[in-house]
């Protein structure tokens, strides 16, 4: 079954359009998932639906009434989306409550206290919701207590854990998990069909979709086919003895900063260069103890070039998995490069940051 095309979010689909058969669509509510699995189409989806001026059983939008028309547009009045800017840790206050001069003239919270103009009711998304700063979350918190009739916030973030405790004791929680292998494969064939993702074969897809941890977006940076070749060089230099940590980290930090000139991809390629390294690791602990080389050629020949004892295999993986931490962490990029090829060096001594 896809709801509105989106594969794989089923069982929600299935609570949500039950609330709205029997009246029942919350005022708040907060989505929480790993990144890339559709939680913001998902978003989007929900407020196309409930804008519909002729919205069927199951939330399924008429697709034809101009409410739906200005939602596919994205140019829909009611429906607000804010998001963190790239350059900004967290949502800036303006976006929620207007800047120093509109004070409570301007942004999110006070734009769901308007009357709706084309759809029934004000929708009002807020996705980047894990970097809500105190400040901004006290703002939502009263629009969250009494929101406006009729009005729906959606918080879109990654884990329950990462949202104040005022905030998700006030909204109903959405839990959407990974796609299974099958559907992120499935998608990425799609994509590749429609020129979205490298042309590699059905197989090779099906492998990556294994690895995609059920994101599809981290699906399509694994087809990637120059990622997949820096990540070959990190673990070629991974695998060597003794380790060059100038070399590693100025190659790791030039193939994030090529990911573009924005933070945010930076970081999620760096990740994947780390996770790069994580299965490293991992597969020298496998081969300390089973004899087992690598899931793949080339990490079967590092591992086996490196051939560092288990201890050392376990300090140098739990550096990674401390900077894989570090980047969710808005860590200062190059810093932690380099701290982390510092660390790989002396594994026994170095601690992180
Ligand atoms: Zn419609």
């Amino acid at each position: 079954m896809s709801w509105q095309g989106i594969e794989g979010h089923d069982a929600v689909v299935a609570r949500l359009a039950a609330a709205a058969t029997a009246g029942r669509i919350g005022g708040a509510y907060l989505f929480v998932g790993p990144a890339g699995i559709g939680k913001e189409r998902f978003a989007l989806a929900l407020a196309k639906a409930l804008q519909c001026r002729s919205c069927a059983a199951g939330l399924v939008p008429c697709g034809v009434c101009p409410s739906c028309v200005q939602a596919d547009a994205g140019s829909h009045p009611d429906i607000d989306v804010v998001r963190k800017p790239e350059d900004k840790a967290t949502i800036p206050l303006e976006s929620l409550i207007g800047d120093d001069e509109h004070r409570m003239r301007d942004g999110l919270c006070w734009r769901l206290l308007l009357k709706p103009i084309v759809g029934p009711r004000r929708v009002a998304i807020l996705l980047d919701a894990d970097h809500l700063a105190v400040e901004g979350a006290n703002c939502l918190l009263k629009t969250l207590e009494e929101p406006p009739p009729g009005a729906v916030v959606i918080l879109v973030g990654s884990a329950v854990e990462r949202q104040l405790p005022t905030i998700r004791s006030r909204c109903q929680i959405v839990r959407f998990a990974p796609l299974p292998d099958a559907t992120v494969a499935a998608l990425l064939r799609r994509l590749r069909d429609e020129g979205r993702v490298a042309t590699v074969a059905d197989e090779v897809l099906a492998e990556i979709a294994s690895r995609s941890g059920g994101s599809v977006a981290r699906g399509c940076e694994l087809a990637d086919p120059a990622l997949a070749d820096t990540r070959r060089r990190i673990v070629d230099l991974l695998g060597r003895r003794p380790l060059q940590g100038v070399e590693l980290a100025r190659e790791t930090l030039a193939a994030a900063e090529a990911a573009g000139k924005d933070a945010a991809p930076r970081r999620q390629r760096l990740k994947l260069l780390f996770e790069g390294a994580v299965d490293f690791y991992r597969s020298a602990l496998r081969s300390s103890v089973t004899a087992e080389g690598g899931p793949t050629p080339d990490l079967a020949r590092a591992v086996a070039a490196w051939n560092g004892a288990t201890d050392e295999a376990a300090a140098c993986l739990q550096h990674t998995l401390d900077a894989i931490a570090a980047v969710d962490h808005n860590a200062h990029l190059p810093t932690l490069v380099d701290a982390w090829s510092a660390a790989l060096e002396s594994p026994y001594s170095a601690r992180l940051a």
